[in-house]
């Protein structure tokens, strides 16, 4: 923690961390990988900053909170075509083709897993005009494989997947670098934070050691594939029993787009029966599964499954459902 970020065994560190997600997701080299901090919300502004001045409008597709906070927060830079209609309630990714898309856009915005509301992509968007895609993957990011270079950008805060909070990973295309507006700040800046390889000023370097072990990890566990593997078998536990449970436990969310990483329910009815909710997290808690509340927006419960929950945890917690249905059914 106390070492300099301009020594050279720091710079050993970062230099493998780099490496390591360059190999993991086969990264091209024309994309660079830069490491920024300002979390996910950091880069809500600064994907404004670097990309939204080459047109002044850019395509957002809201289908949950973290998108939807990212183009009111691009609404203080520029026009934003919001592509779906708006919904009082998250539960859908609408297909591409009823999607209303700018052709003047500067690029196309989307998050592939809303964490508050348990939806996620079950497609990359098929743009052929050449508008870059932008995408929000702070949820789900390195849980399974994707094609990098049918994005423009990619960011990553990395408090689920990768490490602790406080480093922001960013993977954005070279030629989408230097379209910065004039009055960019510094430290959001990919034009200067590229030029400076992420040392333009004093990164959060134990976060990065950190999130270069979690590399290392993934590695050793089968890379993305392994991931995404194993992400399938811990979300389907879960949803298996919510469907089993006839009705005692409900998913809001359309079959197709249920996140692998964030499954939400709710107890005793669609609606939620509240004294049931408690009953339920109490016991959870009781048996050392903490944090199960849904978020406060939305309610209910919500089991986060990210890569570092273990099958076997995932197993107790479907035990536990299972039980706590049994014992309150009729
Ligand atoms: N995007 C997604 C998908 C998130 O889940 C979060 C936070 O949970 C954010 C953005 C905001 O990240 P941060 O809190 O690092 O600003």
């Amino acid at each position: 923690m106390e070492m300099s970020h301009r020594s050279s065994n720091y710079a050993a560190i970062q230099e493998t961390a780099i490496n390591d997600l360059r190999e993991l997701l086969s990264i091209p080299s024309n994309y660079k990988i830069l490491l920024m901090q300002g979390g996910g919300t950091g880069q809500f502004a600064a994907v404004c900053f670097n990309l939204l001045g080459r047109t002044g409008v850019a395509d957002y597709v809201v289908t949950g909170s973290w998108s939807a906070k990212a183009a009111k927060e691009a609404e203080q830079y520029g026009k934003v075509n919001l592509v779906v209609p708006k919904v009082a309630k998250y539960t859908a990714v609408p297909t591409q083709d009823t999607w209303k898309l700018d052709p003047n856009a500067s690029y196309i915005y989307y998050c592939d897993n809303e964490t508050v509301d348990g939806v996620e992509f079950d497609f990359v968007p098929d743009i052929t005009n050449g508008v870059p895609i932008v995408c929000d993957m702070s949820s789900n990011f390195l849980s399974r494989p994707f094609d990098v270079t049918k994005f423009g950008l990619i960011f990553a805060g990395a408090q689920k997947n990768i490490g602790p909070a406080g480093v922001t990973v960013v993977i954005v295309r070279d030629d989408l670098i230097g379209h910065h507006m004039k009055q960019t700040p510094s430290i959001l800046n990919f034009s200067q934070m590229d030029k400076n390889a992420s040392l333009l000023n004093t990164p959060p370097t134990f976060c990065i050691y950190l999130m270069g072990l979690v590399f290392k990890w993934i590695k050793r566990n089968g890379g993305v594939v392994g991931m995404a593997k194993t992400a399938a078998t811990k979300s389907k536990l879960i949803y298996d029993v919510i469907e089993e449970s006839n009705g005692f436990y409900s998913c809001p969310v359309e079959k197709r787009v249920r996140s692998r990483m964030n499954v939400p329910f709710r107890i005793g009815s669609s609606a939620g029966v509240d004294a049931l909710e408690k009953e339920f997290l109490a016991k959870a808690e009781s048996q050392g599964m903490i944090q199960l509340k849904g978020h406060r927006s939305v309610g209910g419960i919500r089991a986060s499954l990210y890569n570092a929950i273990t099958v076997g945890e995932t197993e107790q917690l479907a035990k536990l459902l299972r039980e706590f249905a049994q014992s309150h059914k009729a």
